[in-house]
Protein backbone atom coordinates (compact mmCIF):
# COMPACT_ATOMS: atom_id res chain seq x y z
CA UNK A 1 0.00 0.00 0.00
CA UNK A 2 1.09 3.53 -0.68
CA UNK A 3 1.33 5.81 1.95
CA UNK A 4 -0.33 9.23 1.45
CA UNK A 5 2.51 12.08 0.38
CA UNK A 6 3.76 14.19 2.80
CA UNK A 7 3.39 18.02 1.95
CA UNK A 8 6.55 19.98 1.39
CA UNK A 9 5.29 22.99 3.78
CA UNK A 10 5.09 19.77 6.55
CA UNK A 11 8.74 18.37 5.54
CA UNK A 12 9.91 21.89 5.85
CA UNK A 13 8.81 22.80 9.31
CA UNK A 14 10.04 19.70 10.75
CA UNK A 15 13.33 20.66 9.61
CA UNK A 16 13.24 23.84 10.38
CA UNK A 17 12.10 22.54 14.49
CA UNK A 18 14.71 19.88 14.54
CA UNK A 19 17.70 22.29 13.77
CA UNK A 20 16.05 25.28 16.09
CA UNK A 21 16.84 23.16 19.03
CA UNK A 22 20.32 23.76 18.09
CA UNK A 23 20.00 27.37 18.94
CA UNK A 24 20.19 29.43 21.37
CA UNK A 25 17.13 31.68 19.93
CA UNK A 26 14.11 32.47 21.92
CA UNK A 27 11.08 31.10 20.59
CA UNK A 28 9.51 34.71 19.40
CA UNK A 29 12.29 34.95 16.97
CA UNK A 30 12.35 31.53 15.88
CA UNK A 31 8.69 31.89 14.82
CA UNK A 32 8.95 35.12 13.02
CA UNK A 33 12.16 33.52 11.21
CA UNK A 34 9.51 30.38 10.47
CA UNK A 35 6.58 32.32 9.64
CA UNK A 36 5.79 33.44 5.67
CA UNK A 37 5.23 37.12 5.66
CA UNK A 38 2.76 37.70 3.07
CA UNK A 39 1.18 35.78 -0.03
CA UNK A 40 -0.69 36.67 -2.79
CA UNK A 41 -3.64 34.54 -4.67
CA UNK A 42 -4.11 35.26 -8.03
CA UNK A 43 -7.23 34.59 -10.49
CA UNK A 44 -7.08 35.99 -13.44
CA UNK A 45 -8.68 34.61 -17.14
CA UNK A 46 -6.01 33.48 -20.01
CA UNK A 47 -7.11 32.99 -23.37
CA UNK A 48 -5.83 29.15 -24.96
CA UNK A 49 -4.86 29.06 -28.81
CA UNK A 50 -7.74 27.65 -29.67
CA UNK A 51 -10.20 30.46 -28.24
CA UNK A 52 -11.59 29.17 -25.27
CA UNK A 53 -11.12 30.68 -21.82
CA UNK A 54 -9.22 29.42 -18.42
CA UNK A 55 -9.05 30.77 -14.98
CA UNK A 56 -5.91 30.57 -13.83
CA UNK A 57 -5.04 29.93 -10.25
CA UNK A 58 -1.15 31.19 -9.36
CA UNK A 59 0.76 32.38 -6.59
CA UNK A 60 3.83 34.58 -5.14
CA UNK A 61 4.67 34.40 -1.39
CA UNK A 62 7.45 36.54 -0.10
CA UNK A 63 8.95 34.63 3.47
CA UNK A 64 11.39 36.98 4.63
CA UNK A 65 11.38 40.72 4.19
CA UNK A 66 14.96 40.70 6.86
CA UNK A 67 16.87 41.73 3.44
CA UNK A 68 15.25 43.03 0.30
CA UNK A 69 14.77 42.48 -2.71
CA UNK A 70 12.92 38.97 -1.84
CA UNK A 71 14.03 36.29 -4.72
CA UNK A 72 12.62 32.81 -6.15
CA UNK A 73 11.66 31.00 -8.90
CA UNK A 74 8.58 30.55 -10.40
CA UNK A 75 7.11 27.49 -11.69
CA UNK A 76 4.60 26.28 -13.47
CA UNK A 77 2.86 22.77 -12.21
CA UNK A 78 -0.43 21.19 -11.98
CA UNK A 79 0.77 20.23 -8.49
CA UNK A 80 1.08 23.89 -7.23
CA UNK A 81 -0.65 24.57 -4.50
CA UNK A 82 -0.20 27.36 -1.71
CA UNK A 83 1.43 25.55 0.87
CA UNK A 84 4.26 24.26 -1.69
CA UNK A 85 4.71 27.56 -2.47
CA UNK A 86 4.87 29.38 0.65
CA UNK A 87 7.48 26.26 1.76
CA UNK A 88 9.30 26.69 -1.40
CA UNK A 89 9.63 29.96 -0.83
CA UNK A 90 10.74 29.46 2.97
CA UNK A 91 13.45 27.60 1.67
CA UNK A 92 14.65 29.90 -0.53
CA UNK A 93 15.38 32.17 2.17
CA UNK A 94 17.13 29.42 4.47
CA UNK A 95 18.81 29.02 0.86
CA UNK A 96 19.90 32.64 0.88
CA UNK A 97 21.24 32.72 4.03
CA UNK A 98 23.22 29.53 3.96
CA UNK A 99 25.37 30.83 1.00
CA UNK A 100 25.58 34.27 1.35
CA UNK A 101 23.52 35.73 -1.17
CA UNK A 102 21.80 38.90 0.83
CA UNK A 103 17.83 38.03 -0.19
CA UNK A 104 15.01 37.23 1.56
CA UNK A 105 13.23 33.94 0.13
CA UNK A 106 10.16 34.29 -1.89
CA UNK A 107 8.45 31.69 -4.79
CA UNK A 108 5.74 32.12 -7.63
CA UNK A 109 4.12 29.03 -8.86
CA UNK A 110 1.16 29.14 -11.67
CA UNK A 111 -1.44 26.20 -11.36
CA UNK A 112 -0.97 24.82 -15.14
CA UNK A 113 0.43 21.83 -16.51
CA UNK A 114 4.00 22.96 -18.47
CA UNK A 115 3.62 20.27 -20.97
CA UNK A 116 -0.14 20.56 -21.83
CA UNK A 117 0.45 24.04 -22.93
CA UNK A 118 0.78 25.75 -26.24
CA UNK A 119 3.51 28.87 -26.77
CA UNK A 120 0.78 31.33 -27.13
CA UNK A 121 -1.02 30.77 -23.92
CA UNK A 122 2.23 30.28 -22.17
CA UNK A 123 3.05 33.98 -22.80
CA UNK A 124 -0.36 35.12 -21.99
CA UNK A 125 -0.11 33.42 -19.32
CA UNK A 126 3.07 34.74 -18.26
CA UNK A 127 2.34 38.51 -19.30
CA UNK A 128 -1.23 38.34 -17.16
CA UNK A 129 0.60 36.80 -14.13
CA UNK A 130 3.69 39.52 -14.37
CA UNK A 131 1.06 42.35 -14.57
CA UNK A 132 -0.95 41.04 -11.65
CA UNK A 133 2.61 41.03 -9.84
CA UNK A 134 2.75 44.41 -10.85
CA UNK A 135 -0.41 45.27 -9.46
CA UNK A 136 -0.09 43.99 -5.94
CA UNK A 137 3.65 45.08 -5.62
CA UNK A 138 4.72 41.77 -5.86
CA UNK A 139 7.58 42.03 -8.48
CA UNK A 140 10.25 44.50 -8.63
CA UNK A 141 13.88 45.33 -8.42
CA UNK A 142 14.03 46.30 -5.26
CA UNK A 143 10.81 44.22 -4.29
CA UNK A 144 10.95 41.08 -5.53
CA UNK A 145 12.84 39.75 -8.23
CA UNK A 146 11.41 35.93 -10.02
CA UNK A 147 13.67 33.75 -11.77
CA UNK A 148 13.36 30.21 -13.25
CA UNK A 149 12.10 27.08 -11.62
CA UNK A 150 10.39 23.40 -12.50
CA UNK A 151 8.21 24.14 -16.21
CA UNK A 152 9.54 27.75 -16.33
CA UNK A 153 13.21 29.13 -18.18
CA UNK A 154 14.33 32.08 -20.20
CA UNK A 155 11.90 32.76 -22.24
CA UNK A 156 9.21 33.32 -19.32
CA UNK A 157 12.14 35.43 -17.81
CA UNK A 158 12.42 37.91 -20.78
CA UNK A 159 8.54 37.82 -20.93
CA UNK A 160 8.36 38.74 -17.41
CA UNK A 161 10.98 41.58 -18.23
CA UNK A 162 9.51 42.65 -21.31
CA UNK A 163 6.16 43.30 -19.32
CA UNK A 164 7.54 44.92 -16.21
CA UNK A 165 9.36 47.36 -18.21
CA UNK A 166 5.82 48.38 -20.33
CA UNK A 167 4.00 48.87 -16.90
CA UNK A 168 6.61 50.45 -15.52
CA UNK A 169 7.97 52.90 -18.33
CA UNK A 170 11.47 55.22 -17.09
CA UNK A 171 12.71 52.22 -14.61
CA UNK A 172 16.06 52.57 -15.14
CA UNK A 173 16.72 49.25 -13.09
CA UNK A 174 14.23 47.93 -14.71
CA UNK A 175 15.74 44.67 -16.18
CA UNK A 176 16.67 43.63 -12.49
CA UNK A 177 12.82 42.96 -11.71
CA UNK A 178 13.76 39.66 -12.78
CA UNK A 179 16.85 36.75 -13.62
CA UNK A 180 17.64 34.19 -15.75
CA UNK A 181 17.11 36.11 -18.71
CA UNK A 182 18.53 35.32 -22.12
CA UNK A 183 21.25 37.13 -22.75
CA UNK A 184 20.45 39.12 -25.50
CA UNK A 185 17.68 40.49 -22.86
CA UNK A 186 20.45 41.87 -20.03
CA UNK A 187 20.86 38.34 -18.93
CA UNK A 188 24.34 36.69 -17.51
CA UNK A 189 26.31 34.23 -19.18
CA UNK A 190 26.39 30.76 -16.89
CA UNK A 191 23.07 31.16 -15.14
CA UNK A 192 21.49 28.33 -17.72
CA UNK A 193 23.44 25.74 -16.29
CA UNK A 194 23.95 27.67 -12.63
CA UNK A 195 21.77 25.32 -10.57
CA UNK A 196 23.59 22.27 -12.64
CA UNK A 197 26.97 22.76 -12.07
CA UNK A 198 26.22 24.16 -8.52
CA UNK A 199 24.91 20.34 -7.75
CA UNK A 200 28.09 19.32 -8.96
CA UNK A 201 30.48 21.63 -7.32
CA UNK A 202 28.92 20.60 -3.88
CA UNK A 203 28.83 17.06 -5.00
CA UNK A 204 32.58 17.15 -5.96
CA UNK A 205 33.34 18.98 -2.79
CA UNK A 206 31.36 16.54 -0.32
CA UNK A 207 33.06 13.68 -2.02
CA UNK A 208 36.81 15.36 -1.74
CA UNK A 209 36.63 14.42 1.75
CA UNK A 210 38.29 11.62 2.71
CA UNK A 211 37.26 10.77 6.33
CA UNK A 212 33.84 10.39 4.77
CA UNK A 213 33.91 8.84 1.47
CA UNK A 214 35.87 6.17 4.04
CA UNK A 215 32.69 6.02 6.68
CA UNK A 216 30.51 5.26 3.34
CA UNK A 217 32.84 2.44 1.82
CA UNK A 218 33.93 4.53 -0.77
CA UNK A 219 37.27 6.38 -2.49
CA UNK A 220 37.88 10.12 -2.85
CA UNK A 221 36.27 12.04 -6.10
CA UNK A 222 33.44 11.71 -8.52
CA UNK A 223 35.36 10.22 -11.01
CA UNK A 224 34.34 6.30 -11.64
CA UNK A 225 31.38 6.74 -9.47
CA UNK A 226 28.08 5.54 -10.47
CA UNK A 227 25.16 8.02 -10.68
CA UNK A 228 21.46 7.84 -11.36
CA UNK A 229 19.99 10.92 -12.64
CA UNK A 230 15.78 11.65 -11.92
CA UNK A 231 14.86 14.80 -14.34
CA UNK A 232 16.83 15.88 -17.21
CA UNK A 233 15.40 19.17 -17.17
CA UNK A 234 17.86 22.58 -16.31
CA UNK A 235 18.77 21.37 -13.12
CA UNK A 236 19.25 17.51 -14.02
CA UNK A 237 20.59 17.89 -17.65
CA UNK A 238 23.47 20.34 -16.51
CA UNK A 239 24.28 18.34 -13.11
CA UNK A 240 24.85 15.48 -15.45
CA UNK A 241 26.55 16.83 -18.20
CA UNK A 242 29.11 18.38 -15.53
CA UNK A 243 29.47 15.39 -13.57
CA UNK A 244 30.32 13.28 -16.75
CA UNK A 245 32.23 15.86 -18.71
CA UNK A 246 34.68 17.47 -15.92
CA UNK A 247 33.96 14.93 -12.65
CA UNK A 248 34.56 12.24 -15.29
CA UNK A 249 31.59 10.07 -13.39
CA UNK A 250 29.39 7.32 -14.85
CA UNK A 251 25.61 7.82 -15.75
CA UNK A 252 24.38 4.49 -15.94
CA UNK A 253 20.49 5.69 -15.59
CA UNK A 254 18.66 8.32 -16.25
CA UNK A 255 14.33 8.48 -15.11
CA UNK A 256 12.09 10.86 -17.00
CA UNK A 257 8.29 11.14 -16.70
CA UNK A 258 7.63 9.13 -19.50
CA UNK A 259 10.12 5.94 -17.83
CA UNK A 260 14.09 5.99 -17.75
CA UNK A 261 17.01 4.11 -19.54
CA UNK A 262 19.57 2.14 -18.12
CA UNK A 263 23.10 0.86 -19.08
CA UNK A 264 25.26 0.24 -16.42
CA UNK A 265 28.74 0.87 -19.41
CA UNK A 266 26.98 4.43 -18.90
CA UNK A 267 25.27 6.91 -20.98
CA UNK A 268 26.05 10.10 -23.07
CA UNK A 269 24.31 12.51 -21.88
CA UNK A 270 24.48 15.16 -24.71
CA UNK A 271 23.23 11.82 -26.59
CA UNK A 272 20.38 10.84 -24.25
CA UNK A 273 18.99 14.65 -25.00
CA UNK A 274 19.49 14.99 -28.51
CA UNK A 275 17.82 11.50 -28.44
CA UNK A 276 14.57 12.57 -26.36
CA UNK A 277 14.31 16.29 -28.24
CA UNK A 278 14.04 13.95 -31.37
CA UNK A 279 11.62 11.50 -30.59
CA UNK A 280 9.80 12.95 -27.60
CA UNK A 281 10.80 10.17 -25.35
CA UNK A 282 14.21 9.20 -23.46
CA UNK A 283 12.99 5.39 -24.04
CA UNK A 284 14.48 3.47 -26.68
CA UNK A 285 17.44 5.24 -26.87
CA UNK A 286 20.42 2.64 -28.67
CA UNK A 287 21.85 0.57 -26.40
CA UNK A 288 20.27 1.21 -23.18
CA UNK A 289 17.64 -1.15 -21.57
CA UNK A 290 13.98 0.71 -20.93
CA UNK A 291 12.61 0.75 -17.57
CA UNK A 292 8.87 1.41 -17.90
CA UNK A 293 8.47 2.07 -14.06
CA UNK A 294 10.27 5.96 -13.93
CA UNK A 295 9.99 5.54 -10.29
CA UNK A 296 11.86 2.23 -10.09
CA UNK A 297 15.32 3.79 -11.69
CA UNK A 298 16.33 5.15 -8.04
CA UNK A 299 16.24 1.81 -7.09
CA UNK A 300 19.18 0.12 -9.26
CA UNK A 301 22.76 0.03 -7.92
CA UNK A 302 24.69 3.15 -8.09
CA UNK A 303 27.22 5.29 -5.57
CA UNK A 304 24.95 8.44 -6.10
CA UNK A 305 21.59 9.41 -6.86
CA UNK A 306 20.37 13.01 -7.89
CA UNK A 307 16.88 13.90 -7.88
CA UNK A 308 16.63 16.78 -9.83
CA UNK A 309 12.96 16.73 -10.83
CA UNK A 310 10.19 17.44 -8.47
CA UNK A 311 9.65 16.76 -4.56
CA UNK A 312 8.28 13.64 -2.36
CA UNK A 313 10.60 10.95 -5.05
CA UNK A 314 12.15 9.39 -2.53
CA UNK A 315 9.28 8.30 0.26
CA UNK A 316 8.95 5.29 3.10
CA UNK A 317 7.60 3.26 0.08
CA UNK A 318 10.85 3.17 -1.31
CA UNK A 319 13.61 4.21 0.60
CA UNK A 320 14.58 1.05 1.82
CA UNK A 321 15.34 -0.11 -1.97
CA UNK A 322 17.35 2.93 -2.63
CA UNK A 323 21.29 1.47 -3.01
CA UNK A 324 22.96 4.87 -3.44
CA UNK A 325 25.40 6.01 -0.62
CA UNK A 326 24.77 9.80 -1.32
CA UNK A 327 21.93 11.22 -1.93
CA UNK A 328 22.66 14.63 -4.08
CA UNK A 329 19.09 16.65 -3.59
CA UNK A 330 19.26 18.83 -7.15
CA UNK A 331 15.33 18.98 -6.77
CA UNK A 332 13.45 20.42 -3.87
CA UNK A 333 12.76 18.19 -1.45
CA UNK A 334 12.83 15.08 -3.47
CA UNK A 335 13.36 13.23 -0.01
CA UNK A 336 10.50 13.20 2.47
CA UNK A 337 11.59 13.35 6.42
CA UNK A 338 10.64 9.52 6.77
CA UNK A 339 12.88 8.31 4.11
CA UNK A 340 15.16 10.84 5.12
CA UNK A 341 15.42 8.93 8.39
CA UNK A 342 15.67 5.32 6.90
CA UNK A 343 18.45 6.56 4.75
CA UNK A 344 20.03 8.32 7.53
CA UNK A 345 20.11 5.03 9.62
CA UNK A 346 21.28 3.23 6.56
CA UNK A 347 24.76 5.41 6.96
CA UNK A 348 23.96 7.28 3.72
CA UNK A 349 24.90 10.76 3.51
CA UNK A 350 22.44 13.35 2.07
CA UNK A 351 23.66 16.52 0.70
CA UNK A 352 20.66 18.78 1.18
CA UNK A 353 18.34 21.10 -1.72
CA UNK A 354 18.57 24.19 0.94
CA UNK A 355 22.52 24.13 0.28
CA UNK A 356 22.74 21.92 -3.21
CA UNK A 357 20.77 24.02 -5.74
CA UNK A 358 21.43 27.19 -4.34
CA UNK A 359 23.87 27.80 -7.45
CA UNK A 360 21.29 29.45 -9.34
CA UNK A 361 20.21 32.10 -6.66
CA UNK A 362 24.03 32.42 -6.43
CA UNK A 363 24.42 33.19 -10.13
CA UNK A 364 21.22 35.20 -10.16
CA UNK A 365 22.36 37.57 -8.06
CA UNK A 366 25.65 38.18 -10.03
CA UNK A 367 22.70 38.98 -12.50
CA UNK A 368 20.54 41.33 -10.74
CA UNK A 369 23.98 42.97 -8.88
CA UNK A 370 25.01 43.28 -13.49
CA UNK A 371 21.29 44.76 -14.49
CA UNK A 372 21.90 47.21 -11.42
CA UNK A 373 25.69 48.54 -12.49
CA UNK A 374 24.85 48.39 -16.16
CA UNK A 375 28.39 46.85 -16.90
CA UNK A 376 29.33 43.41 -17.04
CA UNK A 377 31.53 41.61 -15.37
CA UNK A 378 35.01 41.89 -16.54
CA UNK A 379 34.48 45.13 -18.82
CA UNK A 380 36.41 47.49 -17.57
CA UNK A 381 39.47 45.36 -16.48
CA UNK A 382 39.75 42.41 -18.65
CA UNK A 383 41.95 44.42 -21.44
CA UNK A 384 44.01 45.98 -18.30
CA UNK A 385 44.40 42.48 -16.85
CA UNK A 386 45.50 40.64 -20.12
CA UNK A 387 48.19 43.92 -20.70
CA UNK A 388 49.55 43.37 -17.44
CA UNK A 389 49.69 39.46 -17.64
CA UNK A 390 51.37 39.64 -20.73
CA UNK A 391 54.14 42.36 -19.28
CA UNK A 392 54.59 39.75 -16.38
CA UNK A 393 54.74 37.02 -18.72
CA UNK A 394 57.50 38.71 -21.46
CA UNK A 395 59.53 40.07 -18.38
CA UNK A 396 59.50 36.04 -16.76
CA UNK A 397 60.99 34.81 -20.69
CA UNK A 398 63.55 37.53 -21.00
CA UNK A 399 64.61 37.16 -16.81
CA UNK A 400 64.74 33.01 -17.54
CA UNK A 401 65.56 32.62 -21.61
CA UNK A 402 62.86 30.49 -21.79
CA UNK A 403 59.28 30.57 -23.95
CA UNK A 404 56.60 29.57 -23.29
CA UNK A 405 54.18 27.20 -25.98
CA UNK A 406 51.39 29.40 -26.74
CA UNK A 407 49.07 27.39 -25.04
CA UNK A 408 50.93 28.35 -21.82
CA UNK A 409 51.32 32.09 -22.65
CA UNK A 410 47.28 32.05 -23.83
CA UNK A 411 46.44 30.17 -20.57
CA UNK A 412 48.57 32.52 -18.37
CA UNK A 413 47.73 36.01 -19.64
CA UNK A 414 44.21 35.56 -20.96
CA UNK A 415 42.16 38.64 -19.11
CA UNK A 416 38.64 37.52 -17.60
CA UNK A 417 35.78 37.13 -19.28
CA UNK A 418 32.26 37.46 -17.73
CA UNK A 419 31.76 33.61 -17.67
CA UNK A 420 35.15 33.16 -15.70
CA UNK A 421 33.91 35.50 -13.22
CA UNK A 422 30.31 33.59 -12.87
CA UNK A 423 32.00 30.25 -12.17
CA UNK A 424 34.47 31.37 -10.08
CA UNK A 425 31.92 32.78 -7.64
CA UNK A 426 29.57 29.84 -8.31
CA UNK A 427 32.52 27.60 -7.07
CA UNK A 428 34.08 29.19 -4.45
CA UNK A 429 30.21 30.19 -2.98
CA UNK A 430 29.41 26.49 -3.09
CA UNK A 431 33.26 24.85 -1.83
CA UNK A 432 33.07 27.20 1.09
CA UNK A 433 29.13 26.98 1.79
CA UNK A 434 29.54 23.18 2.14
CA UNK A 435 32.60 23.77 4.36
CA UNK A 436 30.49 25.82 6.63
CA UNK A 437 27.91 23.17 7.31
CA UNK A 438 29.92 20.23 7.47
CA UNK A 439 32.14 22.51 10.41
CA UNK A 440 28.71 23.41 11.78
CA UNK A 441 27.45 19.71 12.23
CA UNK A 442 30.82 18.82 13.83
CA UNK A 443 31.39 21.77 16.08
CA UNK A 444 27.69 21.50 17.10
CA UNK A 445 27.33 17.91 17.47
CA UNK A 446 24.23 18.14 14.80
CA UNK A 447 23.86 14.38 13.24
CA UNK A 448 23.47 15.04 9.56
CA UNK A 449 24.13 18.53 6.92
CA UNK A 450 20.63 19.51 6.69
CA UNK A 451 20.13 20.11 9.93
CA UNK A 452 23.12 21.51 10.31
CA UNK A 453 22.13 23.75 7.36
CA UNK A 454 19.21 25.08 8.57
CA UNK A 455 20.93 25.99 11.73
CA UNK A 456 23.57 27.66 9.64
CA UNK A 457 20.35 29.86 8.09
CA UNK A 458 18.77 30.18 11.26
CA UNK A 459 21.78 31.85 13.17
CA UNK A 460 22.12 34.22 10.01
CA UNK A 461 18.39 35.54 9.63
CA UNK A 462 18.17 35.81 13.59
CA UNK A 463 21.37 38.41 13.63
CA UNK A 464 20.00 40.49 10.77
CA UNK A 465 16.60 40.56 12.84
CA UNK A 466 18.30 41.14 15.91
CA UNK A 467 20.44 43.87 14.48
CA UNK A 468 17.61 45.36 12.89
CA UNK A 469 16.58 45.74 16.33
CA UNK A 470 12.88 44.37 15.05
CA UNK A 471 12.71 42.74 18.72
CA UNK A 472 13.68 45.45 21.00
P1 LIG B 1 12.56 21.62 -15.47
O1 LIG B 1 11.13 21.84 -15.72
O2 LIG B 1 13.56 22.28 -16.35
O3 LIG B 1 12.91 20.07 -15.44
C1 LIG B 1 12.24 19.11 -14.68
C2 LIG B 1 12.36 17.80 -15.40
O4 LIG B 1 11.85 16.76 -14.56
C3 LIG B 1 11.54 17.77 -16.71
O5 LIG B 1 12.34 17.29 -17.76
C4 LIG B 1 10.39 16.82 -16.37
O6 LIG B 1 9.91 16.12 -17.49
C5 LIG B 1 11.04 15.90 -15.37
N1 LIG B 1 10.08 15.20 -14.51
C6 LIG B 1 8.91 15.64 -14.02
N2 LIG B 1 8.30 14.70 -13.27
C7 LIG B 1 9.12 13.62 -13.30
C8 LIG B 1 9.06 12.34 -12.73
N3 LIG B 1 8.03 11.98 -11.97
N4 LIG B 1 10.09 11.49 -12.94
C9 LIG B 1 11.15 11.85 -13.70
N5 LIG B 1 11.26 13.07 -14.28
C10 LIG B 1 10.26 13.94 -14.08
O7 LIG B 1 12.77 22.06 -13.94
P2 LIG B 1 14.13 22.47 -13.24
O8 LIG B 1 14.27 23.93 -13.31
O9 LIG B 1 15.21 21.58 -13.71
O10 LIG B 1 13.75 22.13 -11.71
C11 LIG B 1 13.87 20.83 -11.18
C12 LIG B 1 13.92 20.91 -9.67
O11 LIG B 1 15.02 21.75 -9.28
C13 LIG B 1 12.68 21.51 -9.01
O12 LIG B 1 12.51 20.89 -7.76
C14 LIG B 1 13.08 22.95 -8.80
O13 LIG B 1 12.36 23.56 -7.74
C15 LIG B 1 14.54 22.78 -8.44
N6 LIG B 1 15.36 23.99 -8.64
C16 LIG B 1 15.48 24.57 -9.86
C17 LIG B 1 16.30 25.68 -10.01
C18 LIG B 1 16.55 26.33 -11.35
O14 LIG B 1 17.45 27.19 -11.44
N7 LIG B 1 15.87 25.97 -12.41
C19 LIG B 1 16.96 26.22 -8.90
C20 LIG B 1 16.82 25.60 -7.66
C21 LIG B 1 16.01 24.48 -7.55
Amino acid sequence: MQHPRRSLFASVSKYFNRAALYSKYEMGLLQQIKACNTVCRFRFPVKHDDGHIEVVEAFRAEHSHHRLPTKGGIRFSPHVTQDEVVALAGLMTYKCAIVGVPFGGAKGGVRIDPHAIGQGFRERLTRRYTAEMVAKNFIGPSVDVPAPDYGTGEQEMAWIADTFRALQPGQLHAYACVTGKPLSLHGIPGRKEATGLGVYYGLMEAMSNEADMKKLGLTRGVAGKRVIIQGLGNVGYHAAKFIQNEGKGIIVAIAEIEGAIHNPDGLDVDAVFRHRRETGSILNYPGATNIENSLAALELDCEVLVPAALENQITRDNAERIKAKIIAEAANGPVDPEAEEILLGRGCLLIPDVYLNAGGVTVSYLEWLKNLSHVSFGRITSHYDENTNTRFVDTLERLTGKHLTNEERQNLTHGPQEIDFVRSALAQTMITSYCKIRKTAVDKKVPDLRTAAFLLAIESVAKSYLTMGIFP
